[in-house]
């Protein structure tokens, strides 16, 4: 398994092909803020079940997930493989709330932020509603995630001046995004974070909290987007792969 070293310091935890950073939301939120002072671009992944059953058919993806500097476990799935494996992971820090976490700390500072992805008129929209949410916060710039060609973009972003970015193109394409341009980007930390701009503009509802704290998010968007079926479907497998890797000990 490749990977790079974590902001975090501490020993990765091994959930099946992905090492996740055994740490919680504050700190990853501390060490993502350290990011945007650092040195170089880095990107953070915060992959759910769903996103590590993806290396088992796309080749290369989880050298992608491993070589982040932040690898965050979004989905319960992933909480309960990491009980089963007796490698427990402290607490799921979901995309959604990392980002919020972010924002929050980066509100009235200097730090900027980009927002990169969805359909078209999307990222404006969840640029005006997150600052009025989070006021101070300095949204410097947006583009919707269906180009075409990736030079423009990566203009767009350094243009901007922004320190960081949330990637927002859904899996794996936005890993690879971030994997690929991470060296053309003048920003210091890029998130991928799949549909949150869609949660952030109101075109999305997230699950109440009860549904979160049940640990059923998943099946809160299934009941909402029956389309989803068929990537539920690769929970179960995922926790068979992970007892089976308990049994053999891995
Ligand atoms: N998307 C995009 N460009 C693409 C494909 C998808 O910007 O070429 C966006 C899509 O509009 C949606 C997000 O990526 O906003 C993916 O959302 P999804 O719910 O699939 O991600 P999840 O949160 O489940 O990872």
């Amino acid at each position: 398994m490749k990977r790079c070293d974590g902001l975090s310091g501490a020993p990765r935890c091994e959930i099946l092909d992905v090492a996740f950073d055994p740490i919680t939301m504050d700190e990853a939120v501390r060490l993502g803020m350290a990011q945007l002072d650092g040195e170089g671009c880095r990107y953070a992944v915060t992959p759910n079940a769903e996103i590590v059953w993806l290396c088992r058919s796309t080749e290369g993806f989880a050298d992608v997930l491993n070589g982040a500097c932040l690898v965050l476990p979004d989905g319960i799935g992933v909480l309960y493989a990491s009980r089963m494996l007796k490698r427990p992971l402290p607490e799921r820090v979901s995309g959604v709330d990392f980002a919020s976490g972010m924002m929050a700390a980066m509100a009235g500072g200097d730090k900027k932020l980009f927002l990169l992805g969805a359909k078209p008129g999307v990222a404006e929209k969840a640029a005006a509603r997150l600052a009025e949410q989070y006021p101070g916060l300095n949204i410097c710039g947006t583009h919707d995630g269906y180009f075409k060609e990736d030079g423009p973009v990566v203009e767009a972003v350094n243009a901007s001046g922004a320190d960081l970015v949330f990637v927002c193109l859904g899996a794996p394409k936005q890993e690879l995004w971030m994997a690929e341009h991470c060296s053309q980007l003048q920003a210091k930390l890029l998130v991928g974070l799949g549909g949150s701009l869609d949660v952030f503009s109101g075109e999305a509802k997230r699950a109440p909290e009860f549904w979160q704290k049940l640990g059923l998010e998943w099946l809160y968007r299934l009941l909402r987007e029956p389309k989803r079926f068929g990537r539920v479907c690769r929970l179960p497998l995922f926790l068979l792969a992970a007892l089976r890797a308990r049994r053999k000990g891995d």
